[in-house]
Parts: structure tokens; C-alpha cells; sequence
């Protein structure tokens, strides 16, 4: 789950990390209002949980109450990368003398967070690691110690950090690596952190990405989700105990088990076809669950033709084979359908699917070279 910057600037603050002074408005005539509050200049930003909102207009300065009002009116009517913009944030706009990039992520092979920080900062990291992989510093921290003070002034000096500003950036350093951990991020960014004018160090900018997983210790961060900003077939699939993503081909796939996901999306693509989506519809699903997942792969208009690969262990093969026929009913839609059923009650699951006149194959390669097949000979069931 991904947090706004409004959002991810909170955690920050709580961290004891300095943020400028900010409200968020829904209104141009809040965001009006605000910068009058605040008296001077202001940024007035996008608040879309995609990143690049500068490029994409976004994010606009204003120095005068009356200009973030206009600037909020022109940014609540964008979308940027297919997103709406519903609210934006006005922050006291600060006076910029140098950004920089500072994160925490899990660096999955060292089995361990890593805290990275690049004295490019304001453009994206992928693309610093792009074009000037030399200008990022790495520190792997044990998570059961936390950082040390040493590690950040390691990545201070590989920055060439002014001696100055040392002492706060670690204490910054110290806030990021506290709110990665207490809220079980997966993610945690500060980009830009500036040193202002003043000589001041502020976190300008926040990115926070929350470990799903984990959410149910943090029943406080699971409120801030914002429903607006999700796909809906995903809310719909998170809420049915499915794990959902959309994808841009033309074949659904429904599957239990992540891997077994993954691997039968490998062979559709391997003989030609495109996936439509990914989805786990988990260990012993019933029926409701099985017409749930077809449903919502339906809703995709993309669709037009679905495998179903179902391994039967805690999962009964006959019960998928109901749930397929329960949604069928519900949304009569023309597509080409494959099932492959092993595994426990499958005589009794392909009994059932043969009673309706549905295809059934005995191996993954075969049902994928079906559904390939039927979806570029356009058959309808
Ligand atoms: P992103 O494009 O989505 O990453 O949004 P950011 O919040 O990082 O803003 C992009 C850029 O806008 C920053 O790197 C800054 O250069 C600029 N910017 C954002 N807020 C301010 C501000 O308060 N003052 C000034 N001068 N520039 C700002
Ligand atoms: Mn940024």
C-alpha cells in the first residue's frame, strides 16, 4: 500500500523528521485560504500516488494566495498517469540550494535494509542508478541494531555533504530508518531532501510504501488507505481474499497458488499468448470465492478468453468446479474457457464441467495451448 506525500511527510514528523509546514485542500478556494494562513509563498502539489508529478505539472510554486488558488484549480482538473488529482497539498514553499536523495528499502540478497542516498537528488533513483550508479552510496543496516551514527556520516561523507550539515542529516537519516521500520515499510524516501537557503535541512518530499503483509499490526496506517486512488478490481479482489493485478493482455487466468500463477503465465506467453491479469485465488476456496474471481476477471472488457489451473490439494476441484458455473451464470459473457483440474475430487470437477460442455484439459501445456489457440481462433462458449 502506497501512502501520499501529505501522508508519508506525517509519519516523518512523528520521526522527528523536519518537514515544511503543509495542508492539504480538495478546493481551490482551501487551497486559497491555506496560503493565506501560511502568508508567503507556497508550493501547491499534485497529491497522486504516482511519482514524476513535477514533470506532469503537478506541482506549481505560487507567491501569492491568489496564484495557488489558480494553480490548485488548474492541478485538481489534471490526471496524471490515468490518475485524477482529488487533493493537493499547500506546502510553505521553501528556497531550494541543493537536493538530495536519501532512502530505505530492503536489499532483498543481503537479507537486510539498506539505506541509500545520492547527492542527485530530485530526479527519480532509477535513473540516477541509470546514468550515475558511482553517485549512489549504499549502508546495509542490521535491522535487530538499527543504523548507527557512523553508517550515516559514512553516507554523508560519500556524498560530500558540507561538514555543517552532518550532525542534522543523521538525525534525519535516524528518523527514516525508524519510520521504515515501525511502520513495516517496504519503502521509505525522502526525494528531494533540500538544504534551503537558510541552511536548513527539510524533507521536501516523501514516499512511503507499506508492506500489505504486515498492515494488520498497523490498524492506524491501514485507515489512511485511500479507496479513491485504488484500481477497483483490486479493492474488489483484496476484499474477497484474492490477490488481483491487472495486466495488459487478453487471456484471464485464474490459479491457486503464487507460484503456480506465475508459472502458468510463463507458459501462456511462452506459446504466443498475452495474460490479462494475475490471480491467487489462495488455498481451499469455495465456490463463492472461485465466482468472485471469475467475476472480477469478467469486469475486465480486455478479456476474451480464461484459463482456470487448479491444483487440488486443501483446494476441492469440484467446488471450483461449482464456483465456475455459479459465475458463469451470473455474467453471461461470450469467452473461450479452459480448465485444467488435478488433484483432489478432479473426476468428480471435470464431471461437472463435462455436464456443462466445457473444455477441460488434462496438463497445464495443454490448456495453455487451448486458450492460445481459442483466443486467436476467437471461439465463443
Ligand atoms: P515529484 O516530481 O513527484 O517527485 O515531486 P517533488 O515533490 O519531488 O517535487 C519536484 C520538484 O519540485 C522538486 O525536486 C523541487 O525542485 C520542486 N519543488 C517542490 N517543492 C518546492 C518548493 O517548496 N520550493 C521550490 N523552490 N521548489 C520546489
Ligand atoms: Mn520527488
Amino acid at each position: 500500500m502506497k501512502l501520499h506525500e501529505y501522508q508519508s511527510k506525517q509519519l516523518f514528523a512523528q520521526h522527528g523528521i523536519p518537514i515544511p509546514r503543509g495542508e492539504v485542500a480538495e478546493t481551490p478556494t482551501q487551497a486559497r485560504m491555506i496560503a493565506e494562513e501560511f502568508g508567503g509563498p507556497v508550493a501547491v502539489k499534485a497529491q497522486v500516488l504516482v511519482g514524476g508529478r513535477g514533470k506532469a505539472g503537478g506541482i506549481r510554486l505560487a507567491k501569492s494566495p491568489k496564484e495557488a488558488e489558480k494553480h490548485a484549480k488548474a492541478i485538481l482538473k489534471l490526471e496524471i498517469r490515468g490518475l485524477p488529482v482529488r487533493k493537493v497539498l499547500i506546502d510553505e514553499a521553501a528556497e531550494i540550494e541543493t537536493e538530495i536523495y536519501l532512502g530505505v528499502t530492503n536489499d532483498r540478497t543481503a537479507g537486510s535494509p539498506v539505506m541509500i542516498a545520492s547527492a542527485e537528488g530530485g530526479v527519480e533513483i532509477e535513473e540516477i542508478a541509470r546514468t550515475q550508479p558511482d553517485k549512489i552510496a549504499r549502508s546495509w543496516v542490521d535491522p535487530l541494531i538499527g543504523l548507527h551514527d557512523y553508517q550515516a556520516r559514512n553516507l554523508a561523507a560519500a556524498m560530500e555533504l558540507p561538514r555543517q550539515h552532518w550532525a542534522e542529516f543523521s538525525r534525519m537519516s535516524h528518523g527514516l530508518f525508524n519510520t521504515f521500520m515501525n511502520s513495516d515499510a517496504t519503502l521509505a524516501e525522502i526525494n528531494p531532501l533540500v538544504i534551503t537557503k537558510q541552511d536548513n535541512l527539510l524533507a521536501l518530499d516523501g514516499k512511503i510504501v507499506l508492506d500489505d503483509n504486515a498492515l494488520y499490526r498497523h490498524p492506524d496506517l491501514e485507515k489512511l488507505r485511500d479507496l479513491d486512488e485504488e484500481d477497483p478490481a483490486e479493492r474488489e479482489a483484496r476484499g474477497n481474499g484474492l490477490s488481483y493485478v491487472k495486466l495488459d493482455g487478453s487471456i484471464g487466468c485464474m490459479v491457486n497458488g503464487a507460484g503456480l500463477a506465475m508459472a502458468t503465465m510463463d507458459v501462456i506467453k511462452g506459446l504466443g499468448g498475452e495474460p490479462a491479469n494475475f490471480l491467487d485465488i489462495g488455498g481451499g476456496a469455495d465456490a463463492e470465492k472461485v465466482s468472485a474471481a471469475i467475476q472480477i476477471i469478467l469486469a475486465d472488457p480486455e478479456v476474451s478468453s480464461m484459463m482456470f489451473n487448479i491444483f487440488g490439494g486443501i483446494t476441492r476441484c469440484d467446488e471450483v468446479a461449482r464456483g465456475i458455473l455459479m459465475a458463469l451464470e451470473k455474467v453471461p459473457r461470450e469467452v473461450y474457457l479452459v480448465t485444467r483440474l488435478v488433484g483432489t475430487n478432479e473426476e468428480l470437477g471435470r464431471q461437472i464441467l463435462a455436464d456443462a460442455k466445457m473444455d477441460t484439459a488434462s496438463s497445464l501445456v495443454e490448456a495453455a495451448k487451448m486458450v492460445v489457440a481459442g483466443k486467436q481462433i476467437g471461439v465463443a462458449k
